[in-house]
């Protein structure tokens, strides 16, 4: 596959296609950036017949890449996070700029920038072409995108875990709050520390802990008559 992500398969990048054409979900013919010779290797390596570029997927074009008109650019950076190889440098208010080594020519930054101000161009004579090579390397960006990506999306839901945790530690009556804070020292004095509790059972657990031990607490100092 050539790697370029540009979904015009008809799904969401290369390896999804791959996959599909593997499990006898998809035919060989559906990735213009491969053309005729991409066809001919699917159906060296898959044993299926040779067919013509299905027209519906687009057509067998030399490849091109992305510009910035830099006058229109206004910084929103809906083009960063749609490129799937990091091919793109900027940050938020500051001009855009496409690197052109790195653009596969997928095409996927136009649609959301907002004043379109992204236009796709003949490459500099250099960069004619797409090799096997340059696919290895698109495909180990958007590898380590997607593992980056990845990352950011734990990290926030750590840090929304922890945000309702505090919120709802808040939510507690002022009659409670002391018996509360009372109860997660002792908590952590036991040896059952945050990072623990997160670690094990996360924060539904040490949520529940909690309101257990208010409960135990509020009982002992208000036991029934
Ligand atoms: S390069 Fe081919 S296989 Fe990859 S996403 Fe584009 S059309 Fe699909
Ligand atoms: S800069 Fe645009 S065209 Fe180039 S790889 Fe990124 S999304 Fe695709
Ligand atoms: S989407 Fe368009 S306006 Fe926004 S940063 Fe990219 S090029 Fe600039």
């Amino acid at each position: 596959m050539p790697q370029t992500q540009c979904t015009q398969c008809g799904f969401s990048g290369c390896k999804p296609y791959a996959e599909a054409i593997i499990d006898q979900r998809a035919p060989i013919n559906r990735c213009p950036p491969g053309g005729t010779v991409g066809i001919a290797l699917l159906a060296a390596v898959t044993g299926r017949a040779i067919v013509a570029l299905d027209a519906s997927c687009g057509v067998e074009a030399p490849r091109k890449i992305a510009r910035i008109v830099a006058e229109l650019c206004i910084g929103c950076t809906h083009c960063i996070r749609a490129c799937p190889v990091d091919a793109i440098a900027g940050g938020p208010k500051r001009l855009h700029a496409i690197i052109p080594e790195l653009c596969t020519g997928c095409a996927l930054c136009l649609p959301p920038c907002p004043v379109d101000c992204i236009e796709m161009v003949e490459p500099p004579l250099a960069l004619v072409g797409w090799t096997r090579k340059d696919a290895d390397a698109a495909r180990e960006r958007l590898n380590r995108r997607d593992a980056r990506l990845a990352r950011l999306a734990r990290s926030e839901r750590r840090r929304l875990a922890e945000h309702e945790t505090q919120a709802t530690t808040a939510d507690i009556s002022p009659e409670t709050s002391a018996i509360t804070s009372s109860v997660t020292t002792s908590v952590s004095t036991a040896g059952i520390n945050d990072g623990a509790i997160a670690n094990q059972a996360g924060t539904e657990r040490k949520r529940a802990m909690i309101e257990a031990a208010v409960a135990r607490a509020r009982a002992r100092l208000n036991p029934p008559t």
